[in-house]
């Protein structure tokens, strides 16, 4: 892709006292800012929420922090990849004006005492009740990000789903005055979705992961088709199971609240779904 007009290195602040000065710069005359949360090795998934920012505000803050609060001891947190260099001169070429990336001990110095523990979105059953101290992690440090840098938006990816909802709940509860955007899912050519965990997968695993869209997608047509809940959902599990996952979930949930829905006349649908197979875990989401 060719090069952004504005292609110059985006200024990166790694302390407070830098983010806020770079930021003040930035907003000059009240230029609206847009922040994009994330954890680092980017990929055009990423970059899609960058456009988007883009498109919403005038001035563009990437965070890159891979967050250890949402990570649970026996999880990824010291093998999660890292891939700097990459990541600033992808942002370089988006034009993105500032990067944020602070260290750990910036964003929870010693004697850090602090954790939000979301409930409502971030207690539906699904990722929580899998990994429950995720939603907690990811609250507190989304809660940090946007009282550091104060944009006027946050663009969030649908495919991390019900993480979306529980920071829009976050962000309206506490008054943060950030409006949250979702973005749709990107996806492979085959329809895996990118996910920075995807360099985890073996050839074989990769070969099998695009099961996991193929049966969202399948599901999703049957029940507009009208088909009971139950039934597609079991075929749905067993196709999932037979291509060699261990199923976290495959469940409708209600679009907005995340509440289980039986049917679609029950209001609008999403179909969600978090499976394993060896040591990677995916998840992805359609709308019914
Ligand atoms: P992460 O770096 O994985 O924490 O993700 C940072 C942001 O990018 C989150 O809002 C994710 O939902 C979003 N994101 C990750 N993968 C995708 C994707 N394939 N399509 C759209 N957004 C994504």
């Amino acid at each position: 892709m060719p090069l952004k007009s504005t292609a110059r290195r985006p200024r990166v602040a790694h302390t407070l006292p830098a983010l806020h000065r770079a930021i003040a710069e930035l907003r000059g005359r009240n230029a609206s800012l847009a922040l994009v949360p994330t954890m680092g090795a980017l990929h055009d998934g990423h970059l899609s929420l960058v456009r988007l920012a883009q498109r919403r505000a005038k001035k563009v803050v990437v965070s890159i922090f891979v967050n250890p609060a949402q990570f649970a001891p026996h999880e990824d947190l010291s093998s999660y990849p890292r891939t700097w260099k990459e990541d600033v001169a992808k942002l370089t070429a988006e034009g993105v004006d500032l990067i944020w990336n602070p260290a750990a001990a910036i964003m929870y110095p010693d004697g850090f005492a602090t954790r939000l523990a979301p409930v409502g979105p971030a207690a539906a059953g699904l990722e929580d009740r899998i990994r429950p101290h995720f939603f907690g992690g990811v609250a507190t440090v989304v809660c940090k990000l946007f009282t550091q840098s104060r944009p006027d938006v946050a663009i969030f990816g649908e495919k991390d789903y019900q993480q979306l909802k529980v920071v829009t709940q976050m962000s309206r509860d506490l008054d943060l005055r950030v409006k949250v955007v979702g973005a749709p899912v990107v996806r492979e050519r085959d329809g895996l979705a990118m996910s920075s965990r995807n360099v985890y997968l073996s050839p074989e695993h990769r070969a099998a992961a695009p099961v996991l869209f193929k049966v969202l997608k399948a599901c999703a047509a049957r029940l507009r088709a009208g088909e009971a809940l139950a039934g597609v959902l079991r075929d749905g599990t067993s196709e999932v199971t037979n291509a060699g996952f261990a199923l976290d979930y495959l469940e409708a949930r209600h679009a907005e609240t995340l509440a289980p829905v039986a049917a679609s006349s029950e209001g609008p649908m999403r179909l969600l779904i978090a499976a394993r197979i060896g040591s990677t875990r995916l998840i992805d989401n359609v709308k019914v």
